[in-house]
Protein backbone atom coordinates (compact mmCIF):
# COMPACT_ATOMS: atom_id res chain seq x y z
CA UNK A 1 0.00 0.00 0.00
CA UNK A 2 1.33 3.75 -0.64
CA UNK A 3 0.19 6.71 1.02
CA UNK A 4 0.94 9.92 0.35
CA UNK A 5 3.77 10.87 2.84
CA UNK A 6 2.17 13.21 4.96
CA UNK A 7 -0.98 11.06 4.82
CA UNK A 8 1.42 7.96 6.30
CA UNK A 9 2.53 9.56 8.66
CA UNK A 10 -0.57 11.00 10.26
CA UNK A 11 -1.74 7.29 9.98
CA UNK A 12 0.82 6.39 12.40
CA UNK A 13 0.71 9.41 14.25
CA UNK A 14 -3.18 8.00 14.91
CA UNK A 15 -2.23 4.34 15.60
CA UNK A 16 0.97 4.85 18.06
CA UNK A 17 0.04 8.60 19.75
CA UNK A 18 2.11 8.01 22.77
CA UNK A 19 4.71 4.91 22.59
CA UNK A 20 7.41 4.44 19.90
CA UNK A 21 10.25 2.20 19.88
CA UNK A 22 13.22 3.94 17.06
CA UNK A 23 15.05 1.47 14.41
CA UNK A 24 18.26 3.21 14.83
CA UNK A 25 20.03 1.92 17.98
CA UNK A 26 18.98 4.10 20.39
CA UNK A 27 21.35 7.16 21.74
CA UNK A 28 23.01 7.97 24.79
CA UNK A 29 22.33 11.34 25.13
CA UNK A 30 18.29 13.25 23.70
CA UNK A 31 18.32 16.66 23.50
CA UNK A 32 14.50 17.95 23.26
CA UNK A 33 13.78 21.06 22.17
CA UNK A 34 10.25 22.83 22.31
CA UNK A 35 10.07 25.52 19.17
CA UNK A 36 8.08 27.63 18.45
CA UNK A 37 8.18 30.29 16.00
CA UNK A 38 12.23 30.31 16.39
CA UNK A 39 13.30 29.94 12.72
CA UNK A 40 16.27 31.92 13.47
CA UNK A 41 17.35 30.80 16.87
CA UNK A 42 17.53 26.82 14.89
CA UNK A 43 21.13 27.47 13.36
CA UNK A 44 22.67 28.82 16.00
CA UNK A 45 21.48 26.93 18.89
CA UNK A 46 22.46 23.23 16.67
CA UNK A 47 26.07 25.00 15.53
CA UNK A 48 27.24 25.21 19.58
CA UNK A 49 25.05 22.47 20.77
CA UNK A 50 26.16 19.51 18.46
CA UNK A 51 29.73 20.71 19.16
CA UNK A 52 29.39 19.93 23.15
CA UNK A 53 27.59 16.90 22.60
CA UNK A 54 29.92 15.80 19.39
CA UNK A 55 32.37 15.98 21.96
CA UNK A 56 30.81 14.02 24.91
CA UNK A 57 29.54 11.14 22.64
CA UNK A 58 30.66 11.00 20.09
CA UNK A 59 27.68 9.77 17.20
CA UNK A 60 25.64 8.65 20.33
CA UNK A 61 23.26 11.67 20.62
CA UNK A 62 19.87 12.88 19.11
CA UNK A 63 18.12 16.24 19.05
CA UNK A 64 14.49 16.15 18.65
CA UNK A 65 12.88 19.47 18.07
CA UNK A 66 9.04 19.72 19.39
CA UNK A 67 7.36 22.03 16.98
CA UNK A 68 4.76 23.39 19.05
CA UNK A 69 2.33 24.69 16.08
CA UNK A 70 5.16 27.29 14.25
CA UNK A 71 3.60 29.82 12.04
CA UNK A 72 6.81 30.48 10.57
CA UNK A 73 9.75 28.64 9.41
CA UNK A 74 11.06 26.52 11.97
CA UNK A 75 9.78 23.38 10.36
CA UNK A 76 11.81 23.84 7.34
CA UNK A 77 15.40 25.21 9.36
CA UNK A 78 14.74 22.03 11.21
CA UNK A 79 14.55 19.79 8.20
CA UNK A 80 17.44 21.58 6.59
CA UNK A 81 19.56 20.65 9.37
CA UNK A 82 18.62 17.12 9.01
CA UNK A 83 20.99 16.97 6.20
CA UNK A 84 23.78 17.68 7.52
CA UNK A 85 22.92 15.85 10.81
CA UNK A 86 20.50 13.03 10.21
CA UNK A 87 20.49 12.39 14.47
CA UNK A 88 18.18 15.66 14.14
CA UNK A 89 14.54 14.31 14.43
CA UNK A 90 11.27 16.44 14.25
CA UNK A 91 7.64 16.35 16.20
CA UNK A 92 5.32 18.71 14.71
CA UNK A 93 2.51 19.10 17.03
CA UNK A 94 -0.97 19.86 15.15
CA UNK A 95 -1.12 23.60 16.58
CA UNK A 96 0.24 24.83 19.65
CA UNK A 97 -0.22 22.94 23.17
CA UNK A 98 1.79 25.12 25.66
CA UNK A 99 5.58 24.66 26.56
CA UNK A 100 4.51 21.79 28.98
CA UNK A 101 2.83 19.58 26.90
CA UNK A 102 5.50 20.23 24.32
CA UNK A 103 7.77 18.87 26.37
CA UNK A 104 5.95 15.49 27.49
CA UNK A 105 5.67 14.59 23.21
CA UNK A 106 9.70 15.18 23.49
CA UNK A 107 9.81 13.20 26.93
CA UNK A 108 7.47 10.39 25.05
CA UNK A 109 9.71 10.23 22.10
CA UNK A 110 12.62 10.58 23.03
CA UNK A 111 15.15 7.95 22.85
CA UNK A 112 18.02 8.37 24.47
CA UNK A 113 19.81 7.05 28.05
CA UNK A 114 19.63 10.60 29.11
CA UNK A 115 17.14 13.13 28.44
CA UNK A 116 18.11 16.85 28.31
CA UNK A 117 15.13 19.50 27.91
CA UNK A 118 16.85 22.44 26.46
CA UNK A 119 15.02 25.92 25.36
CA UNK A 120 16.55 26.58 22.07
CA UNK A 121 17.50 30.65 22.57
CA UNK A 122 20.76 29.74 23.86
CA UNK A 123 19.48 30.70 27.44
CA UNK A 124 20.72 27.60 28.57
CA UNK A 125 24.67 27.33 27.83
CA UNK A 126 25.35 23.71 25.87
CA UNK A 127 28.30 24.05 27.43
CA UNK A 128 27.04 22.82 31.28
CA UNK A 129 25.99 19.45 29.29
CA UNK A 130 29.46 18.45 30.14
CA UNK A 131 29.29 18.68 33.77
CA UNK A 132 25.84 17.21 34.41
CA UNK A 133 26.71 14.00 32.08
CA UNK A 134 29.74 13.98 34.68
CA UNK A 135 27.22 14.20 37.85
CA UNK A 136 25.28 11.55 35.85
CA UNK A 137 28.11 9.26 35.17
CA UNK A 138 29.34 9.58 39.26
CA UNK A 139 25.29 8.08 39.68
CA UNK A 140 23.20 10.90 39.66
CA UNK A 141 19.59 10.51 38.07
CA UNK A 142 18.62 13.78 38.03
CA UNK A 143 21.40 16.68 37.19
CA UNK A 144 19.47 20.49 37.27
CA UNK A 145 20.76 23.69 36.49
CA UNK A 146 20.50 26.65 38.90
CA UNK A 147 20.99 29.78 37.76
CA UNK A 148 23.97 31.87 39.40
CA UNK A 149 21.98 34.92 39.44
CA UNK A 150 19.15 36.51 38.09
CA UNK A 151 20.78 39.43 36.36
CA UNK A 152 19.88 38.76 32.89
CA UNK A 153 15.76 39.02 34.03
CA UNK A 154 14.01 42.47 34.78
CA UNK A 155 13.13 43.53 38.22
CA UNK A 156 9.78 42.16 38.18
CA UNK A 157 10.01 38.99 36.67
CA UNK A 158 12.76 38.20 39.42
CA UNK A 159 10.82 39.42 42.26
CA UNK A 160 7.76 37.26 41.35
CA UNK A 161 9.91 33.98 40.31
CA UNK A 162 11.22 34.16 44.21
CA UNK A 163 7.80 35.14 45.32
CA UNK A 164 6.56 32.17 43.70
CA UNK A 165 9.34 29.18 44.52
CA UNK A 166 8.59 30.28 47.93
CA UNK A 167 4.98 30.44 47.92
CA UNK A 168 4.66 26.95 46.25
CA UNK A 169 7.30 25.09 48.67
CA UNK A 170 5.94 26.59 52.01
CA UNK A 171 2.66 25.38 50.20
CA UNK A 172 3.58 21.98 49.03
CA UNK A 173 4.83 18.72 49.61
CA UNK A 174 7.29 18.48 46.75
CA UNK A 175 9.85 21.05 47.15
CA UNK A 176 11.10 22.09 44.08
CA UNK A 177 14.79 23.96 43.83
CA UNK A 178 14.71 27.32 43.65
CA UNK A 179 16.06 28.84 40.35
CA UNK A 180 16.14 25.76 38.31
CA UNK A 181 14.22 25.66 35.45
CA UNK A 182 13.48 23.17 32.98
CA UNK A 183 17.56 22.71 31.78
CA UNK A 184 18.27 19.46 33.57
CA UNK A 185 19.49 15.83 32.63
CA UNK A 186 17.55 13.17 33.27
CA UNK A 187 18.26 9.73 33.23
CA UNK A 188 15.76 7.33 31.66
CA UNK A 189 14.66 5.53 34.67
CA UNK A 190 12.92 9.12 35.44
CA UNK A 191 11.88 9.99 31.97
CA UNK A 192 9.74 6.75 31.87
CA UNK A 193 8.74 7.26 35.69
CA UNK A 194 7.27 10.78 34.01
CA UNK A 195 5.83 8.99 31.01
CA UNK A 196 3.94 6.88 33.10
CA UNK A 197 1.91 9.89 35.25
CA UNK A 198 -1.71 9.92 34.09
CA UNK A 199 -2.05 13.34 34.68
CA UNK A 200 -2.99 16.06 32.31
CA UNK A 201 -1.54 18.96 34.59
CA UNK A 202 1.78 19.16 33.14
CA UNK A 203 3.87 21.50 35.57
CA UNK A 204 6.95 19.69 35.12
CA UNK A 205 9.10 21.20 37.44
CA UNK A 206 6.72 19.58 39.88
CA UNK A 207 7.19 16.07 38.41
CA UNK A 208 10.58 16.67 38.59
CA UNK A 209 10.64 16.84 41.80
CA UNK A 210 8.11 14.65 42.97
CA UNK A 211 9.73 11.67 41.47
CA UNK A 212 12.44 11.60 43.79
CA UNK A 213 15.54 9.61 42.98
CA UNK A 214 18.88 11.02 43.47
CA UNK A 215 18.91 14.34 42.39
CA UNK A 216 21.86 17.33 42.37
CA UNK A 217 22.36 20.95 41.16
CA UNK A 218 24.83 22.92 38.82
CA UNK A 219 25.39 26.48 38.73
CA UNK A 220 25.80 28.37 35.85
CA UNK A 221 24.73 31.94 34.11
CA UNK A 222 21.46 32.05 32.33
CA UNK A 223 22.52 34.19 28.93
CA UNK A 224 20.11 36.87 27.79
CA UNK A 225 18.08 35.79 24.53
CA UNK A 226 19.81 35.22 21.93
CA UNK A 227 16.86 35.51 19.36
CA UNK A 228 13.54 36.63 19.24
CA UNK A 229 11.68 37.13 22.06
CA UNK A 230 10.35 35.58 24.96
CA UNK A 231 6.95 33.96 24.91
CA UNK A 232 6.11 34.21 28.48
CA UNK A 233 4.56 37.43 29.66
CA UNK A 234 2.94 37.90 32.81
CA UNK A 235 -0.35 36.31 32.50
CA UNK A 236 1.70 32.93 31.11
CA UNK A 237 3.24 33.17 34.17
CA UNK A 238 0.85 33.73 36.24
CA UNK A 239 -1.21 30.88 34.98
CA UNK A 240 1.93 28.60 35.00
CA UNK A 241 2.39 29.47 38.91
CA UNK A 242 -1.28 28.55 39.55
CA UNK A 243 -1.01 25.01 37.69
CA UNK A 244 1.86 24.70 39.70
CA UNK A 245 0.34 25.23 43.25
CA UNK A 246 -2.67 23.52 42.88
CA UNK A 247 -1.14 20.63 40.78
CA UNK A 248 0.48 19.43 43.75
CA UNK A 249 -0.79 21.22 46.97
CA UNK A 250 -4.42 21.26 48.65
CA UNK A 251 -3.53 23.52 51.16
CA UNK A 252 -5.09 26.43 49.69
CA UNK A 253 -8.68 23.93 49.57
CA UNK A 254 -7.63 23.34 53.87
CA UNK A 255 -6.81 26.52 55.06
CA UNK A 256 -10.68 27.59 54.02
CA UNK A 257 -11.64 25.40 57.24
CA UNK A 258 -9.26 26.76 59.79
CA UNK A 259 -10.46 30.34 58.68
CA UNK A 260 -13.40 29.64 59.20
CA UNK A 261 -12.84 28.03 62.50
CA UNK A 262 -11.04 31.39 63.72
CA UNK A 263 -13.82 33.35 62.63
CA UNK A 264 -16.52 31.26 64.37
CA UNK A 265 -14.73 31.06 67.60
CA UNK A 266 -14.12 35.09 67.47
CA UNK A 267 -17.92 35.14 67.09
CA UNK A 268 -19.03 33.29 69.75
CA UNK A 269 -16.23 34.76 72.43
CA UNK A 270 -17.84 38.29 70.58
CA UNK A 271 -21.28 37.34 71.42
CA UNK A 272 -20.72 36.34 74.47
CA UNK A 273 -18.76 39.62 75.59
CA UNK A 274 -22.06 41.42 74.43
CA UNK A 275 -24.31 39.12 76.63
CA UNK A 276 -22.24 40.93 79.37
CA UNK A 277 -22.45 44.00 78.03
CA UNK A 278 -26.17 44.03 77.73
CA UNK A 279 -26.26 42.34 81.21
CA UNK A 280 -24.37 45.09 83.11
CA UNK A 281 -24.91 48.28 80.55
CA UNK A 282 -28.81 47.62 79.82
CA UNK A 283 -29.48 47.94 75.67
CA UNK A 284 -26.09 48.58 73.73
CA UNK A 285 -26.18 51.20 71.14
CA UNK A 286 -26.89 49.91 67.30
CA UNK A 287 -23.92 48.80 65.99
CA UNK A 288 -24.20 49.35 62.45
CA UNK A 289 -20.61 50.09 61.09
CA UNK A 290 -19.40 46.92 62.67
CA UNK A 291 -22.51 45.00 61.00
CA UNK A 292 -21.42 46.22 58.02
CA UNK A 293 -17.56 45.78 58.01
CA UNK A 294 -18.10 42.17 59.56
CA UNK A 295 -20.44 41.38 56.22
CA UNK A 296 -18.14 42.88 53.79
CA UNK A 297 -14.99 41.29 55.16
CA UNK A 298 -16.82 37.80 55.13
CA UNK A 299 -18.40 38.05 52.14
CA UNK A 300 -14.74 38.59 50.59
CA UNK A 301 -13.55 35.66 52.11
CA UNK A 302 -16.21 33.34 51.01
CA UNK A 303 -15.88 34.87 47.13
CA UNK A 304 -11.86 34.25 47.58
CA UNK A 305 -12.80 30.66 48.79
CA UNK A 306 -15.26 29.80 46.14
CA UNK A 307 -13.09 31.28 43.79
CA UNK A 308 -10.17 29.11 44.88
CA UNK A 309 -12.57 25.77 44.77
CA UNK A 310 -12.93 26.83 41.31
CA UNK A 311 -9.50 26.91 40.64
CA UNK A 312 -9.56 23.03 42.08
CA UNK A 313 -12.69 22.10 40.31
CA UNK A 314 -11.76 23.21 37.28
CA UNK A 315 -8.22 20.87 37.12
CA UNK A 316 -10.64 17.74 37.93
CA UNK A 317 -12.47 18.81 35.00
CA UNK A 318 -9.87 18.86 33.18
CA UNK A 319 -8.57 15.72 34.01
CA UNK A 320 -11.53 14.31 34.05
CA UNK A 321 -12.27 14.35 30.48
CA UNK A 322 -8.83 12.65 29.32
CA UNK A 323 -8.16 14.13 26.65
CA UNK A 324 -4.45 13.54 25.09
CA UNK A 325 -1.87 15.96 26.31
CA UNK A 326 -1.03 16.84 22.32
CA UNK A 327 -1.90 15.96 19.26
CA UNK A 328 1.24 15.09 16.66
CA UNK A 329 0.57 16.54 12.73
CA UNK A 330 3.62 15.04 11.37
CA UNK A 331 7.33 13.52 12.34
CA UNK A 332 10.47 13.45 10.54
CA UNK A 333 13.70 11.36 11.23
CA UNK A 334 11.28 8.35 12.94
CA UNK A 335 10.91 4.69 11.69
CA UNK A 336 13.94 4.94 9.11
CA UNK A 337 11.72 7.26 7.38
CA UNK A 338 13.40 10.11 5.77
N1 LIG B 1 7.98 27.51 23.60
C1 LIG B 1 7.12 26.51 23.15
N2 LIG B 1 5.76 26.74 23.17
C2 LIG B 1 5.23 27.90 23.64
C3 LIG B 1 6.11 28.89 24.12
C4 LIG B 1 7.48 28.66 24.09
O1 LIG B 1 7.56 25.45 22.72
O2 LIG B 1 4.00 28.03 23.63
C5 LIG B 1 9.45 27.27 23.57
C6 LIG B 1 10.27 28.37 22.94
O3 LIG B 1 10.37 28.22 21.55
C7 LIG B 1 11.62 28.21 23.64
C8 LIG B 1 11.23 27.71 25.01
O4 LIG B 1 9.89 27.20 24.91
O5 LIG B 1 12.44 27.22 23.01
C9 LIG B 1 11.31 28.80 26.06
O6 LIG B 1 10.54 29.90 25.67
P1 LIG B 1 10.97 31.40 25.99
O7 LIG B 1 12.44 31.57 25.73
O8 LIG B 1 10.05 32.29 25.24
O9 LIG B 1 10.68 31.48 27.56
P2 LIG B 1 11.55 32.24 28.67
O10 LIG B 1 12.98 31.82 28.48
O11 LIG B 1 11.33 33.68 28.46
O12 LIG B 1 10.96 31.74 29.96
MG1 LIG C 1 14.08 31.89 26.82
Amino acid sequence: MTFHPTGAMMRDARALPFGWTPAVPSPTLSVVVPVKNEADAIAPFLHRTVAVLAALVGNAWEILFVDDGSTDATVVAVAAARATHPQIRLLSLSRNFGKEAALSAGLDHAAGDAVIPMDVDLQDPPELLAEMVARWREGFDVVYGVRRSRKSDQVAKRATATLFYRAHNLLSPDKIPEHAGDFRLLDRRVVDVIRSLPERNRFMKGLFAWTGFKQTGVLYDRAPRAHGRSKFGGWRLWTLALDGITSSSTMPLRVWSYLGGVVALAALAYAAWMVMLTLVYGSPVAGYPSIFVAVLFLGGVQLVSLGILGEYVGRILIEAKQRPLYVIRDRLGFDGER
